[in-house]
């Protein structure tokens, strides 16, 4: 698909941390809707992998508002904890996405498996899948990353999910003591926005 082809996109989100990070990084020529412009519900996320769920994201969306769609499907990946939560990391927040809740989650997780993992750097990564449907017809389909430390304690208050906790490889801050402007040039999303323009 040749690069001005794509000028009215939805971004199939309804979180608000994500909508605002990728209409920032979206050339501005696209007239860009969310999926709550049209309330639309969420899809149940049942695929295996990132790739998979975001897929299922921006097809469901797509079919639902006749717009080519924008989906990223993106989480935590902690290697201590055998990469959880991974495709969990949003319901690790319980039913009401309480960020706090699934933070505490992962220093409860990591105190079961090492009681010292304060001590220790902790390895983690953000992954992040984005894809573009056309309805059912599956335009791009790519995975970016970011790799960094989990924070023994959770610090600073930008962002969203678990930035106070994660600090990205090269940094002594965490992602929720950045301001969003340095963040986005540098994380998941970013590098996966970087393999996936091509195509709008
Ligand atoms: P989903 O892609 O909507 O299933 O949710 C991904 C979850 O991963 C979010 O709810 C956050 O908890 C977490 N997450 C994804 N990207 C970020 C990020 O940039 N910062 C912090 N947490 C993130």
């Amino acid at each position: 698909m040749s690069q001005k082809k794509i000028k009215n996109l939805l971004i199939g989100t309804n979180n608000k941390g994500k909508l605002k990070e990728i209409r920032s990084l979206l050339p501005k020529y696209i007239n860009i809707y969310s999926s709550s412009n049209f309330k639309l519900n969420s899809p149940k996320e049942d695929g295996n992998t990132f790739k998979e769920n975001s897929l299922i994201k921006s097809r469901h969306f797509s079919l639902k508002s006749g717009l080519i769609c924008l989906a990223d499907d993106s989480g935590l990946e902690v290697d201590l904890l055998n990469k959880r939560p991974g495709i969990f990391s949003a319901r690790w927040g319980g039913k009401m996405g309480d960020f706090n809740k699934a933070i505490k989650k992962v220093y409860r997780e990591l105190s079961k498996v090492d009681k010292n993992w304060k001590n220790k750097k902790v390895k983690a990564r953000f992954i992040c899948a984005l894809s573009i449907s056309n309805l059912n017809k599956k335009i791009a389909c790519v995975q970016g990353k970011v790799e960094g430390f989990i924070s023994s304690v959770p610090k600073g208050k930008n962002g969203f999910g678990y930035d106070p906790i994660f600090i990205p490889v090269g940094k002594n801050i965490t992602f929720g003591e950045m301001k969003p402007s340095q963040k986005y040039k540098m994380d998941h999303r970013f590098n996966a926005f970087k393999k996936i323009k091509k195509f709008l």
